[in-house]
């Protein structure tokens, strides 16, 4: 890779920023200052700027905590997209969400620029789980757990994979879902069927990754290479 793409992408910075720092003699390859952003990297060179080693990656993985009236998109005409929350912090990486909230929903949704992964983590046959709490507007029943349990069919006819649900209030209108397949509204139309409706819905995790409680509505953190083992 030519060192000025390098740059631009580990240091999170335009091309034009790259030069700059290239010109002013603030880069070193292998030790020694390089001004030529078209000077080929090999796998062994290690650069870094003002002194501070550079590590490449390949992609980003972010956990962000999405607020309410934010959209589960990359851009929006009228309204704040969960990538617009990220900001200019990675210029160079085209992020979006691996997989949607609805406008109202909360919690916990990855952006990231790998889109083999976002595969793998929508794709039904990974069953990768997502675990949601809900507020539902009438108690919880056993009909509803059993329903849920063996496979939903939604109004319009589609046959839901199994999907699991338990109270977490005493009175049953606080109850947690695992679903493992993303269907457009899949929680609100499941409990429709049952006449039930849904006053909040917050993701809470990703497959074994937790939504981090310190995370405030709107704010968001790159994930570490274990964080991103514990979602597949
Ligand atoms: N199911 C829904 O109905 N809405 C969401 O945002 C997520 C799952």
């Amino acid at each position: 890779m030519r060192l000025d793409k390098y740059l631009a992408e580990t240091a999170q910075c335009t091309r034009s920023e790259a030069k700059t720092m290239l010109a002013k003699g603030r880069v070193q390859v292998n030790g020694a200052v390089c001004k030529k952003g078209d000077t080929q990297l090999k796998d062994t060179d290690t650069v870094a700027v003002d002194g501070a080693p550079l590590t490449y990656q390949k992609f980003v993985y972010l956990m962000l905590n999405k607020p309410e009236g934010v959209v589960s998109a990359s851009t929006d005409k009228r309204d704040t997209t969960v990538v617009d929350l990220v900001g200019d912090a990675y210029p160079r990486r085209e992020l979006f969400p691996a997989g949607r909230l609805d406008k109202t929903s909360t919690g916990f949704v990855l952006l990231t620029d790998d889109g083999g992964f976002a595969h793998d983590i929508l794709s039904p046959r990974h069953h990768v789980s997502k675990t949601y709490t809900v507020t539902i507007d009438t108690p919880l029943t056993q009909e509803m757990c059993t329903g849920f349990a063996a496979g939903v069919t939604l109004a319009d006819g589609t046959a839901l994979s199994p999907a699991e649900v338990t109270a977490l209030s005493p009175d049953g209108l606080t109850v947690r879902v695992v679903l493992r397949q993303g269907v457009y509204h899949q929680i609100k139309r499941m409990f429709g069927v049952y006449g039930a409706g849904v006053n909040a819905l917050h993701r809470e995790a990703i497959g074994g990754l937790a939504l981090d409680a310190q995370l405030a509505p709107g704010q968001w953190r790159e994930l570490s290479d274990e964080e991103v083992g514990k979602i597949t």
